[in-house]
């Protein structure tokens, strides 16, 4: 049995899916690369620049079978060209919706396939909002290692906070977040940057008296102390500690309220106040 997440605080290092790892890439990206137990097939998420991940296939003796896209922003798919030439035979799935060239297999809301290589199957969930064309995958589990589901959500959920509203509205990604809340609560929360530190920062002044966010924080700082990754994430963790999954929860909707003036009509209120005050969050 599983306890509600206020009746603990879930530890913010949670233990990695033993076959996904990331490639850092840029700044602050993150690119998911998975294997398969022989360790000889490859798919990676959101490849925005090629050489770390050839650098990191090259390594581990991986040849590239599948891609997956989540949204057509440059730091998530400007390694594609690269990545197809050197592996002609990979197959690259992104959204039915999006211009980027390359995708071989266009995926919309309630699509479902099999990752080439590996034992695993995705739900596609469309969820815009950050772009319009933005999708996540989500594998009830990928191999047998490990049972947790994984969900890769680029950059609509991160880990604390939300992608910025670019494309889409509030309502639109208030609808996205929603469905993605919506998933297992030990589902494994893989988002495309490690923003995490900078995105407790600002959910600590939206609840400052949320005390598994405090407890978030603390463990979070000891990570990034250590140089470890704080994605993935949980879903658990995420509604226990992430204002924009929390638009429902007293203290965000009295913040809402302070910032607005008024009392917030709905959650879509509550989100897009909220949204506003971190895109201004120094
Ligand atoms: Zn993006
Ligand atoms: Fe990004």
């Amino acid at each position: 049995m599983n306890p509600p997440a206020t009746a603990g605080v879930p530890h913010a290092s949670v233990p990695p899916h033993p076959a996904i790892v990331p490639v850092p890439a840029f700044a602050d990206n993150y690119i998911w690369l998975l294997s398969d137990r022989e360790r000889r097939r490859a798919a990676v998420v959101d490849p925005g620049d090629a050489a770390p991940v050839l650098a990191a296939l090259a390594s581990a003796g991986l040849t590239l079978a599948a891609v997956l896209v989540t949204h057509h922003h440059a730091d998530h798919v400007g390694g594609l060209p690269e990545l197809r030439a050197a592996f002609p035979d990979a197959v690259v799935h992104g959204p039915a919706a999006s211009r980027v060239e390359g995708i071989d297999r266009r995926w919309r809301a309630g699509d479902a396939f099999g990752l080439e290589g590996f034992d695993a199957r995705f739900d596609v969930i469309e969820i815009p909002g950050h772009t319009l064309d933005h999708i996540a995958f989500f594998a009830r589990r990928i191999g047998d290692d490990d049972l947790r589901p994984v969900l890769f959500c680029g950059d609509t959920l991160f880990a604390g906070g939300c992608g910025r509203v670019f494309e889409g509205t509030a309502a639109q990604m208030t609808a996205s977040l929603g469905r993605l809340a919506a998933l297992p609560h030990d589902t494994l929360v893989y988002c495309a940057h490690e923003y995490t530190t900078s995105n407790l920062r600002f959910a600590l002044a939206v609840e400052p008296d949320n005390a598994a966010l405090s407890e978030r924080v603390r463990q979070t700082a000891e990570l990034r102390a250590a140089g470890t990754p704080t994605v993935p994430s949980t879903l658990a963790l995420e509604r226990a500690t992430n204002p924009f999954l929390r638009t429902d929860a007293d203290d965000v909707r009295r913040a809402a309220q302070t910032r607005l003036g008024h009392a917030p009509a709905d959650p879509v209120e509550v989100f897009a106040a909220v949204r506003a005050w971190k895109d201004g969050f120094r």
